[in-house]
């Protein structure tokens, strides 16, 4: 796992009394619309609301990212998210012809080297308010990372790489958050 390599004490975490023992959080790819469920049905969906709004640093991937975003397009009828980006983000926006590809993005950042990007059935977000910032963009002007305070949301996969700068620059908000 990306966070060991990294030196950190990483714990999976399923359970509300589970979300008590950490310092930040990553919400990996999967499907937005069965996380959102599960999330409530298990009850860590409120207690996980109230640490965001108390400035806890998650940083959300793919179907993580949509956790985080205020607004949703295409989620599924009664879809709801966490929400602490002020993002509006699509679901799937890549369509199905092109629903995995790869690509390198340049994140100044980050530093000079581009991060190679792995988009799987990939939300993009299609607006950024006030109060995020777009780390990322592709050609088409499309926002695919972007961060606001203590929270860090991609549209792909890092963990797929051996690219660790978006985990260690989550790293870094969780010991500036401590
Ligand atoms: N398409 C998925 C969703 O809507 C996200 C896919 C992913 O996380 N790789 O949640």
């Amino acid at each position: 796992m990306v966070l060991r390599e990294l030196g950190a004490d990483a714990v999976p975490v399923r359970r509300p009394t589970e979300l008590d023992d950490v310092a930040g959080l990553v919400i990996p790819g999967g499907e937005s619309s069965v996380m959102d469920k599960l999330s409530r049905t298990f009850g860590i969906a409120e207690p996980l609301k109230a640490r965001i709004a108390a400035g806890m640093p998650v940083y959300g991937t793919c179907a993580g990212l949509i956790m985080l975003a205020d607004t949703v397009r295409d989620a599924i009828e009664g879809q709801q998210t966490l929400g602490g980006l002020d993002v509006v983000v699509r679901r799937n926006a890549f369509g199905n012809q092109n629903d995995s590809f790869e690509t390198d993005l340049d994140i100044p950042e980050l530093g000079e080297k581009p991060v190679h990007a792995v988009f799987i059935r990939a939300p993009a977000v299609e607006e950024v308010g006030p109060a995020a910032h777009a780390l990322a963009t592709l050609p088409d002007g499309r926002v695919v990372a972007v961060e606001q305070g203590a929270l860090l949301g991609t549209a792909f996969h890092p963990e797929m790489t051996d690219d660790y700068r978006f985990h260690a620059r989550f790293l870094e908000h969780v010991a500036a958050a401590a």
